[in-house]
């Protein structure tokens, strides 16, 4: 399509007075139209923190001679012509505003030429207006050099953070349109070296190799496809796996086809499908593109285009959670005991008692004060009773494909806390505790969905005093918590007669458990539902605990349970129910290899 001005209809529905803040924003628009022009290689270079020199370099389809002024005039775009095309959009730039913009704010030169014309075009633009054309020699595609950037704009220049805090947004930049085009091959020179360079292999895998770390790159796990063909959204990428975590959310990148996007609801979707394999206040690393028809999103809903609204916002939700969810079940193994620390890093990782993990330190954790694996890593006892702050959110495992454990022989008990057990491929240790939390969690949510809870009558009714918060949740909740199997009367004001509870926490204190169910439903959460929650609760009181010696028969029962799990492998907190200890690594240990 050629360049074109906006007719005023159309331009109005789509200004955004788009402005340029800094010298990442001009990277950003400079790179976005060498991808809407179809380029293979995007070479961009940077000095002085951009502020000084910034040129795009690429070998995309160019702009015809007789167009180039026309697109440094606001609002002229080859790439909407129409408010219909408004509605699909498909092209990371529409507004016909970045050249204009920045051209206001600085000095241009574009060198171009467009496929099929046999001279370049060279224009010089200064404080907006074309200053001199030229025919010149150049090799087809476009180079943007953009001079003094707001050195007529003082202000401007003032809000701009250090040069170095500058250049690693335009770094962040260049690295995000990588990972979002990997079959692009991208180089970022900064004060004349290379800071960034990707290989353009189509390898996504690549890329993140060359932002992160070939280690980290090498562990990803690519998002698994949906096996039914649906004509729903795409989601593809590569997540971490759970063991390789991070503090804080910074490392998770979204793309809407292919335009790098924040979205908060993205991120919740994508923490809930991490729930159960992360610790509490971990984040994964995460490069996730989502495919979607281009009239089902508005991209036209931020100054910067950064964000993305979909119509149906929770398809698409639930689309990604389940896609991320997939993935991670389907790789998700019992971690296995060696002497190889994983590398992530985490301090946690037990000091002393070098060799196994994760480790079982029997001098510090007595087995009353809680299963005495890796629970302290997490800050999670698995003792203790649901406190409000750990109820906020659970996972939201909806029917997944579960994880074949191989059969199990139970062969004894250790500390009263660890079933061992042999299978074909070695020894298990499991956690008792952690695993019968997983397998209630598991059976209270089915039976919650199914409404078939078991209730077990108490002999005197117990008498539970709410506070307004509470009161208030229970009779809105009735029929909700009344399908945990708790069964209450009110028995005026905000006193209540509890008369029977889950049968699976028969023998633990009703009113407590019963608080605590309530405490987790109040607290809300994020998108999981409240059957998940109230399970949650439920699991936490009902499982048995570390300390307790148990027969043969019940261990045997357990780990025939924990085997018909959707995910055995980890408790709801995410902490490991079992660790592995390998034939061949016993045979190793042992000389024997
Ligand atoms: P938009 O990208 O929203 O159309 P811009 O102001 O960024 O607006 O660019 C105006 C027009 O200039 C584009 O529509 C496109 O036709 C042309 N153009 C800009 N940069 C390039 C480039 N690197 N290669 C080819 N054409 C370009
Ligand atoms: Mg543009």
């Amino acid at each position: 399509m050629p360049i074109r001005l906006l007719p005023p209809d159309v331009a109005s529905r789509i200004a955004a007075g788009e402005v340029i803040e800094r010298p990442a924003s001009v990277v950003k628009e400079l790179i976005e139209n060498s991808l809407d022009a179809g380029a293979t290689e995007v070479a961009i270079e940077v000095r002085g923190a951009g502020v000084e020199y910034i040129r795009v370099v690429d070998n995309g389809c160019g702009i015809p001679a007789d167009e180039v002024e026309l697109a440094f005039q606001r609002f002229a775009t080859s790439k909407v012509a129409s408010i219909t095309d408004l509605e699909s959009i498909s092209t990371l730039g529409f507004r016909g505003e970045a050249l204009p913009s920045i051209a206001a704010v600085s000095s241009v030169t574009v060198v171009t030429r467009a496929r099929g014309e046999d001279f370049g075009t060279r224009v010089d633009v200064a404080e907006g207006a074309v200053v001199r054309k030229e025919r010149q020699g150049a090799p087809q595609g476009t180079a943007v050099t953009v001079r003094h950037l707001f050195r007529d704009f003082p202000a401007r220049r003032k809000f701009l953070r250090s040069p170095a805090t500058e250049t690693s947004r335009i770094q962040a930049v260049a690295c995000r349109y990588a990972l979002a085009y990997p079959e692009v091959r991208f180089q970022l020179t900064v004060d004349g070296s290379t800071a960034f360079a990707s290989t353009g292999s189509a390898d996504l895998r690549e890329v993140v190799a060359a932002v992160y770390d070939p280690e980290t790159a090498r562990a990803m796990l690519e998002i698994t496809p949906d096996v039914a063909e649906s004509s729903g959204p795409r989601v593809w990428g590569l997540v971490s796996p759970p063991r390789l975590d991070r503090a804080n959310r910074g490392h998770v990148t979204f793309f809407v086809n292919r335009r790098y996007v924040q979205n908060r609801s993205l991120g919740f979707a994508l923490e809930q499908a991490y729930q159960g394999f992360l610790m509490e206040r971990r984040y994964p690393i995460a490069v996730v593109s989502i495919g979607i028809p281009p009239e089902e999103i508005d991209v036209n809903v931020h100054p910067s285009k950064a964000e993305v609204r979909f119509r149906r916002e929770g398809l698409v939700f639930s689309t990604l959670q389940q896609a991320v969810r997939r993935t991670l079940t389907a790789h998700s193994p019992v971690p296995e005991v060696s002497r190889v620390q994983p590398s992530t890093g985490r301090p946690a990782q037990q000091q002393g008692k070098a060799s196994l993990w994760p480790t079982v330190d029997f001098d510090t954790h007595a087995p009353e004060h809680g299963p005495a694996t890796g629970a302290a890593m997490a800050g999670h006892h698995g003792e203790s009773p649901v406190k409000a702050e750990d109820t906020g959110t659970r996972p939201t495992d909806a029917p997944l494909p579960s994880k074949v454990l191989p059969v199990l022989r139970v062969v004894g008990q250790v500390q009263n806390t660890y079933i061992v057990a042999e299978a074909p491929d070695g020894m298990y240790l499991i956690d008792q505790h952690a695993a019968h939390e997983r397998v209630v969690f598991e059976k209270v949510r089915a039976d919650a969905v199914a409404r078939t809870a078991n209730a077990q009558s108490l002999l005197e009714p117990v008498t539970v005093e709410l506070d307004t918060r509470l009161h208030e949740l229970l009779e809105a909740q009735r029929e909700a918590i009344a399908r945990t199997g708790f069964d209450v009367e009110h028995f005026g004001g905000r006193t209540y007669l509890l008369r029977a509870v889950p049968s699976l926490l028969a023998g633990q204190d009703p009113r407590q458990a019963f608080l605590d169910v309530l405490d987790s439903l109040a607290d809300g959460g994020g998108y999981e539902s409240w059957e998940e929650r109230a399970a949650y609760s439920i699991a936490c009181h009902g499982a048995i605990r570390a300390g307790k010696s148990l027969t043969y028969q019940e261990m045997t029962e357990l780990t025939r349970l924990l085997e018909q799990c959707q995910q055995p492998h980890t408790c709801p907190h995410g902490r490991p129910t079992m660790v592995h200890l390998s034939a061949g690594h016993l045979e190793r240990e042992f000389g024997r290899r």
